[in-house]
């Protein structure tokens, strides 16, 4: 077996785990880490036994690309990059991009996250259009 030391995603608390793997990569479940400063080897009924979405089959495992007649086709990463990166910039005004551009974060991010995330958007795309999906 082997363990993964990572951030809880359920939510912003950020809890300390390890995620307990078989030899070959299979998820076998979660134990807090000891150590942590925020958790201090306790979890939450979610970090405990909240990960089953990681083998659930509706999970997106690949980017999807929506083609003009609304369906979608899977992409490699880089083809779906590039796409983001072309459209991002044509649509990029020169000045400011808070009505062109928006950014939805997720609350399985962790806060480090969606401190660059916001970071990105302000900064990067220069737009203040920014929300995320944290009300659980
Ligand atoms: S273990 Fe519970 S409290 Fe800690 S980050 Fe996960 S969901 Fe939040």
């Amino acid at each position: 077996m082997r363990r993964k030391e990572t951030t809880c995603g359920y939510c912003g608390c950020g809890c300390g785990i390890y995620v307990n793997m078989a030899d070959d990569g299979t998820m076998l479940g979660v134990t807090p880490s000891y150590n942590h400063v925020v958790s201090q080897g306790k979890l939450c009924s979610k970090g405990w036994h909240g990960f089953a979405f990681v083998k659930d089959s509706r999970r997106l495992s690949s980017p999807l690309i929506r083609q003009s007649d609304g369906s979608f086709r899977e992409a490699s990463w880089e083809e779906a990059l590039e796409k983001v990166a072309t459209g991002l910039k044509a649509a990029m005004t020169g000045g400011d991009n808070t009505n062109a551009i928006g950014v939805v974060t997720s609350a399985r991010c962790t806060n480090e996250e969606n401190f660059m995330l916001a970071k990105l958007a302000r900064a990067g795309l220069k737009t203040s259009s920014i929300d995320h999906c944290a009300r659980l």
